[in-house]
């Protein structure tokens, strides 16, 4: 689901890369096209149409570009391109994103960071992405004592806990063995559940070292010290932040993937950047963060741990070779386009 802005180009780029990994390791892959966002509003009517939603429910993976655009933002809210987006996630029930943030050696002068506090840098933020203050109930603006009243409600069930919680032990498993867990359970009632409930999944994992920390400190930690960290867990809000912040450490919002899983493997794979209006069809967007996102598919959905390695060895190879794309761009590298990069991809595979 190509999406709108540069989603098209990406994309494009990163189909070509999926279509060689997948010759070279024998896996048989049915691909098809789906309208999603504004391309969907455009020529269907609706940002997440009902025959999207019948290929996102009979597919093993999806693929997205990005969704957005100027254009859209008169739209009344329900068919503003992001609902399809949040359509997608809620109908899939993918509660877990994943988010890792990798600095790639090649790259470190573009971290906002100094080169000693971010170099090695691989951590990876595990997201509630469903539930948490986004979704809860009750909800709304209405009027108390004479003015006007905002208010939304963070909660969370035991089991939607325990089941994101599974999630980052699971991760940390196959990492370094280590989960820090963040709440505010210092204040938020919703967050001493969240600390009991993670607390009692850490039995089954008695391998993984648990440690837990406040959000606002979580925060400043990222920032001094990122390297503390291999896997956090956390809610919807305080993922999204953290997350984000995450991101700017590696220097590089068009390097970045990310997957959201359901419970059955399902996942909606996509590059953590936007569509990016003032670049797109220009040539100048980077693809990698879409083809990691493959990387990503390729491990969680299609059990091809072995083909993520290789696409990512290959990723390595072009920023080795010293090819960018404008946003990577430094001295004594050589400029390419989007396309250009999608074919040095295919070359180093
Ligand atoms: P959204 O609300 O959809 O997340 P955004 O407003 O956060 O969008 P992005 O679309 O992510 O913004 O773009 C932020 C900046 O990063 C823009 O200047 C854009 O050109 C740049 N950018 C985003 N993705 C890429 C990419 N893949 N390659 C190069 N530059 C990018
Ligand atoms: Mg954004």
């Amino acid at each position: 689901m190509p999406g709108d802005g540069i989603g098209p180009e990406i994309v494009a780029e990163a189909l070509k890369v999926l279509e060689r990994v997948a010759e070279i390791g024998g896996l048989e892959l049915e691909i098809e096209q789906g309208l999603i966002g504004g391309a969907a509003h455009d020529a269907a009517g609706h940002p997440y149409p009902e025959a999207t939603r019948e290929q996102a429910r009979r597919a093993d993976a999806i693929l997205l570009g990005a969704v957005g655009g100027p254009q859209y933002e008169s739209l009344e809210r329900d068919l503003r391109p992001e609902r399809g987006l949040l359509g997608i996630r809620s109908d899939l029930e993918l509660f877990a994103n994943l988010r890792p943030a990798i600095l790639y050696p090649q790259l470190a002068s573009a971290s906002t960071l100094k080169p000693e506090v971010v170099s090695g840098l691989d951590l990876l933020i595990v997201r509630e992405l469903t539930g948490g203050i986004y979704f809860s109930q009750p909800r709304g603006i209405e009027q108390r004592d004479g003015q006007r009243y905002g208010y939304n409600t963070a909660g969370y069930t035991e089991s939607e806990i325990e089941r994101i919680a599974r999630v980052g032990f699971e991760a940390a498993m196959k990492r370094n063995k280590r989960l820090c867990s963040v709440d505010k359970a210092n204040v938020l009632e919703v967050s001493e559940l969240w600390r009991e409930v993670v607390e009692r999944v850490g039995q089954e994992f008695p391998e993984v070292e648990l440690s837990h920390m406040y959000v606002d400190n979580a925060a400043m930690q990222l920032v001094r010290d990122p390297k503390q960290f291999d896997v956090m867990v956390t809610s919807n809000m305080f993922g999204d932040i953290l997350s984000d912040a995450a991101a700017m450490l590696t220097g590089s919002i068009g390097m970045l993937p990310s997957a959201s899983l359901n419970s059955e493997g399902v996942g909606l794979y996509e590059p953590i950047h936007g569509s990016a209006p003032d670049i797109a069809g220009q040539g100048k967007a980077n693809p990698m963060a879409t083809v990691l996102s493959i990387a990503m598919m390729l491990r969680h959905s299609l059990n091809r741990n072995d083909l993520a390695e290789r696409l990512e060895a290959a990723v390595g190879r072009v920023l080795d070779q010293g090819l960018r794309t404008p946003d990577i761009h430094g001295d004594g590298m050589q400029l390419v386009s989007t396309q250009g990069m999608g074919d040095a991809l295919v070359a180093a595979l």
